[in-house]
């Protein structure tokens, strides 16, 4: 079973709904031990791109302080970085978009990633006090960014030649890392392209972390840039859940009910009148919707916790209320705790992922999702 570290209290402050995210710093620092114990020896950057997985820098920093850089992609999520006082690495995992950016490594001491010719032209341009550290990033397969095989040497030697460089290390990303084909196939790529290159290695997202790091050295390398299994999603739903990866979660997403409503047969509920019972049951209304980052894709059947009791979602999801039956849990009333995703009451659970799946989606996309106007606390 999945646990939560300890339980969650609401914020006294008002609230003008009774929704609020909470950030777990402790499951956040146990996550990232799990990292590190899945690829031991290798350092790890915590990646906190897109404002650390919709948990917030700020928030995510004071659970993730103990990991050894932090990767993200624009320069205003590494300002934020420097500005809570951290001194260490920090790498641009999509590298500079423009020559300009590089004025910004310059002056924040970032560690950019170099995918294409024209970001070396820019370097090669670049007037400095002092060189700067990349990553080189190898197009093993996924397609995305990076040189080919072939192209990767010349680049290398390039870079090799500026004095604007002083250090290179050689990455790649997976495709795979999560499903049936593995990392097998890009491993042999990357290994065959690297082979006569000196320089540190960086290959191994969460998927190749949890499932590949702990067997295969030349996979975790010397760094590995575990995301989503730090904030508490398994990246192998449903194949594996995070209580098999001894994972936390790291957001729960609560409200209350405010309404409750008595259904007779034959009645239906919400928008398109998506769902209709076939006996009398009893709904409750949560104050979450979409415009909250709750999926709207979430179907009748996905689960919810009501008081900490498991029960589902009936009907469309609406902008600012859900619909739940209440048959699980009759002591529900006005005021239950609803927990969306995340740690309950008592010590009930109910994962990210599965929420995700049953809407058809990942974890990574609910938390990433989490909308502005949900205040968000830390415990
Ligand atoms: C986002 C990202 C990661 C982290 O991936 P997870 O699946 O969240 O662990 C690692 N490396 C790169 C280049 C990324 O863009």
């Amino acid at each position: 079973m999945a646990h939560c570290a300890r339980g969650t209290h609401w914020q006294n402050r008002r609230m003008p709904r009774p929704i609020q995210a909470t950030v777990h710093t402790q499951a956040l620092a146990h996550n990232l031990r799990r990292a590190r114990e899945a690829a031991p020896e290798a350092r790890v950057w915590a990646v906190v791109k897109a404002d650390a997985y919709g948990h917030g820098i700020a928030n995510a920093y004071a659970g993730l302080h103990g990991a050894d850089g932090f990767a993200l992609l624009d320069i205003a999520e590494a300002e934020r970085v420097r500005a809570l006082g951290w001194r260490g690495p920090v790498l641009l995992l999509e590298g500079c978009f423009e020559a300009r950016d590089l004025e910004a490594c310059s002056r924040l001491d970032l560690w950019h990633v170099i995918h294409r010719d024209e970001q070396i032209d820019w370097l090669a341009a670049h007037r400095a006090a002092h060189a700067q550290r990349v990553f080189l990033k190898l197009n093993s397969g996924m397609n995305r960014l990076g040189f080919t095989a072939a192209a990767y040497r010349g680049a290398w030697l390039r870079l090799s030649g500026l004095t604007q460089v002083d250090d290179i290390v050689l990455m790649t990303h997976f495709a795979d890392a999560d499903g049936a084909p593995g990392i097998a196939a890009q491993q042999a790529v990357f290994d065959a392209a690297t082979r006569e290159l000196p320089g540190e290695r960086s290959l191994c997202n969460s998927a190749a972390t949890l499932r590949f790091a702990a067997d295969m050295p030349e996979a975790r390398a010397d760094w590995i840039r575990p995301g989503i299994m730090v904030y508490g999603s398994a990246p192998d739903f449903p194949a594996h859940d995070i209580a098999h990866w001894d994972l936390q979660p790291t957001m729960t997403l609560r409200s209350r009910l405010i309404s409750t409503q008595q259904l007779r047969r034959g009645d239906s509920v919400g928008y398109g009148s998506a769902f209709r019972a076939d006996a009398e049951m009893r709904i409750g209304v949560a104050a979450c919707g979409y415009a909250d980052g709750y999926p709207r894709l979430a179907p009748t059947g996905t689960p919810v916790l009501v008081d900490g009791v498991r029960t589902r979602l009936v009907g469309r999801v609406s902008m600012d209320m859900v619909t739940i039956d209440l048959t699980p849990v009759p002591a529900a009333d006005v005021g239950s705790e609803v927990t969306l995703w995340g740690c309950g009451p008592g010590r009930s659970v109910l994962a990210i992922d599965e929420v995700a799946h049953a809407a058809g989606t990942v974890g990574y996309e609910l938390m990433c999702a989490l909308a502005k106007r949900v205040p968000i606390s830390v415990d």
